[in-house]
C-alpha cells in the first residue's frame, strides 16, 4: 500500500468510527427521551373479572384504576384526568407478575393484591381499607362500614366513596350493603351487584329485610353472612332487621363480624 492509499484507508476507517459512534450516540440519545417518556408513565393491562373484560392501572404501589372502557386509548384518557399520568401497555417481568395475581384475585381466590389508594382522602382510604377487609362471600351494610372506619355518622358519605371507588372488585363494593339488608346501588349497575353476590354464594333474596341472624344457644348475633351465623342450625335461626333490635331482643353481638360495638 502506497502513502496515497494508506492516508485515505485511514481516513475511511476514521469516518467509520465517527459514523459508529453517531449510532451509539442516537441510541443512546433514544434510550434517554425514552426514558424520560415514561418516568411519568403507569402500566395497563387488561384482565377477565365477574364484570367481563376490565381495563387495569398500576402504579409502582400497586392497582389505582380499574373498570371496563370502550377502548384502550379511553380508559387512558380517564386515568390521565384522575391522576395527571400516562398509561403504556404493561410488559415488564413486575407488571406481568402483577396481571397474573389480580387475575387470580378476581377469579375468587385468596390473594393480596396491593392498591394504590394515593389521591384519596384520609377518610376516603379509612373507608376503602375498611371495604377491602370485608371477606368474599360476606356483606356489610353502610352503617357498619361508617362505623369501623371511625366516622359512625357517615353512612351516606360512605356511599359517595363507594360510588367513586377507583379499583372495584381489588376493594369489594359490591360487599356493602344497605341497612335493610337490600343491595342498592352499584357503579356497574344494581343488578351486576346482585349477580357478583350470586356469585359468591350470598343469599342475596334472603338478606333482604333481616341481615341479621342469632342463636339462643349462644345468644350471639351476627351479620347473616358470617361464618358463625352459616353454623347456626336452621331451626335455631333467629332473624332480625337490625342491630338495635337484636340487641333488644337480648342477644350479644358477634366479635368477628361486629354487628354492633359490644357494651
Ligand atoms: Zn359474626
Amino acid at each position: 500500500m502506497n502513502g496515497e492509499g494508506s492516508r485515505r484507508f485511514g481516513e475511511e476507517r476514521a469516518l467509520g468510527l465517527l459514523r459508529d459512534a453517531g449510532k451509539h450516540l442516537g441510541a443512546m440519545r433514544e434510550g434517554l427521551v425514552e426514558r424520560a417518556l415514561t418516568r411519568g408513565t403507569d402500566r395497563l393491562f387488561t384482565c377477565d373479572s365477574p364484570l367481563g373484560e376490565v381495563y387495569v392501572g398500576v402504579s409502582e404501589r400497586g392497582v389505582r384504576l380499574l373498570g371496563r372502557a370502550a377502548s384502550p386509548e379511553e380508559f387512558a384518557r380517564r386515568y390521565r384526568e384522575r391522576f395527571g399520568r400516562l398509561l403504556s401497555w404493561g410488559t415488564d417481568e413486575s407488571t406481568r407478575a402483577l396481571a397474573r395475581r389480580v387475575a387470580t384475585a378476581l377469579a375468587g381466590e385468596k390473594v393480596e393484591v396491593p392498591a394504590d389508594l394515593s389521591g384519596t382522602t384520609p377518610f376516603q382510604r379509612r373507608v376503602l381499607e375498611v371495604v377491602k377487609g370485608i371477606p368474599r362471600g360476606e356483606v356489610r351494610s353502610y352503617a357498619w362500614v361508617a362505623r369501623e372506619a371511625g366516622s359512625p355518622k357517615a353512612s351516606r358519605a360512605v356511599g359517595t366513596v363507594m360510588a367513586s371507588n377507583p379499583v372495584p372488585l381489588v376493594i369489594p363494593c359490591h360487599r356493602v350493603i344497605k341497612n335493610d339488608g337490600t343491595t342498592g346501588n352499584y357503579a356497574f349497575g344494581a343488578e351486576e351487584k346482585v349477580g357478583l353476590l350470586e356469585g359468591e354464594g350470598v343469599p342475596v333474596s334472603e338478606l333482604a329485610g333481616s341481615p341479621y341472624l342469632a342463636t339462643p344457644t349462644t345468644g350471639i348475633f351476627c351479620h347473616a353472612t358470617c361464618p358463625n351465623a352459616r353454623r347456626i342450625k336452621p331451626e335455631n335461626r333467629r332473624r332480625f332487621r337490625s342491630a338495635q333490635a337484636a340487641i333488644e331482643a337480648g342477644y350479644r353481638p358477634c366479635r368477628v363480624c361486629r354487628p354492633a360495638v359490644a357494651g
